[in-house]
């Protein structure tokens, strides 16, 4: 059975969640990406730009002007996820955003946070990418790992 956890960080700007860092872990590797805007800072809303400044300082680290990979390329990148049998996310946003990209033929995509017994992720000992900067840094490539330690441990086979 081919599992897969994907993790992703982003910003949300006029209500819609952009992906900024997408992780994909098989259990052996893991592909990482960092997308570039598809828009830039300077014209965004007073609430959104607040709400990148926050993201950036107190959350995931990641500058909101950075990355290397274009945002048209996401939907292949996700598309990596098109042949698992089940696709492991923590989050009901992360959830929304694949369930979204996949309208017509989803692989199984479950979120974690909707199992009831469901501890909170240990605090990671785990090395972060070099793309966080700030105070809080939460790095997807990190998650992907810790979530696999996770199901180890805590999934029925
Ligand atoms: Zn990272």
């Amino acid at each position: 059975m081919k599992v897969l956890v994907c993790d992703i960080q982003g910003f949300v700007v006029c209500g819609e969640f952009l992906p900024k860092e997408i992780a994909i872990n098989n259990g052996q590797q893991i592909s990482h990406f960092l997308i570039k805007p598809s828009q830039d800072f300077s014209p965004l809303s007073q609430q959104d730009k607040k709400t990148a400044r926050y993201l950036e300082r107190y959350q995931h680290g990641l500058k909101y002007s950075k990355g290397f990979v274009s945002h048209h390329e996401v939907p292949e990148i996700l598309n990596i996820l098109a042949d698992a049998d089940l696709v492991y996310v923590r989050g009901h946003q992360k959830h929304d955003f694949l369930v979204k990209h996949f309208r017509y033929c989803p692989p199984k995509i479950v979120n974690l946070e909707t199992y009831d017994w469901s501890p909170p992720l240990p605090k990671s000992s785990q090395p972060i990418c070099m793309y966080h900067h700030g105070k809080s840094r939460i790095c997807a490539v990190t998650n992907t790992s810790d979530i696999f330690n996770w199901i180890k441990n805590f999934m029925p086979d």
